[in-house]
C-alpha cells in the first residue's frame, strides 16, 4: 500500500468525500475546510509536484478547476474564489502528491497571504525575466 496519502484516496484505500473524477483528475472535499465548498483538484498519477506534471495532467487539472470552480460559484455563490498550489515546505506543500485548492472567498473570512513586495526597479524585472527566458528557449521541443 502507497505511504501517500493522496494516491491512497485515489485508490479508494481511504476515505474521500470526491466531486469529480475523470481519467487524469480528482476532486474531493478537503478535511482541512477554510470555507464550506472548499475542494482539491489533484492529480490521480502520482506526481509530488507542478514541475513534476506531464502536460496532459497539466491540462486536464486546468480543465477540471474551470468546472469545478463553476460549480462552487452555482452552490455556494461565494463573493470571490482563491485558486491555492504549493510547491515544497517552504511554500507551504504539506501533501507532497501535485495537487491545488479551489476556496470560496467572502468578505472578513480570516484567510490570509502575506505578500511582501519589493518593487525592483525595471532593469532588475529585465534581467529575472531574461533568465527564465533563455531556460523557456532552451527547453521548447523541437521541429
Ligand atoms: P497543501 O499541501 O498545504 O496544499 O494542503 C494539503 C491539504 O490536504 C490540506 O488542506 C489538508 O487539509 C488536506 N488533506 C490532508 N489529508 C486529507 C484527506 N485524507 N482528505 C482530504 N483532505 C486532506
Ligand atoms: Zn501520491
Amino acid at each position: 500500500m502507497s505511504d501517500c496519502v493522496f494516491c491512497r484516496i485515489v485508490a479508494g484505500q481511504i476515505p474521500s468525500t470526491r466531486v469529480y473524477e475523470d481519467e487524469e483528475v480528482l476532486g474531493f472535499m478537503d478535511i482541512g475546510h477554510v470555507n464550506p465548498g472548499h475542494v482539491l483538484v489533484a492529480v490521480k498519477k502520482h506526481a509530488e509536484n507542478l514541475y513534476a506534471l506531464e502536460e496532459p495532467q497539466a491540462a486536464a487539472v486546468a480543465r477540471a478547476s474551470v468546472r469545478i470552480a463553476r460549480a462552487i460559484r452555482e452552490a455556494f455563490s461565494p463573493a470571490g474564489l482563491s485558486v491555492y498550489q504549493a510547491n515544497g515546505k517552504p511554500a507551504g506543500q504539506t501533501v507532497f502528491h501535485y495537487h491545488l485548492h479551489l476556496v470560496p472567498r467572502h468578505e472578513g473570512d480570516g484567510m490570509q497571504l502575506t505578500w511582501p513586495v519589493k518593487n525592483p526597479p525595471r532593469e532588475k524585472l529585465e534581467e529575472y525575466a531574461a533568465r527564465i527566458v533563455e531556460r523557456l528557449q532552451a527547453a521548447r521541443p523541437q521541429g
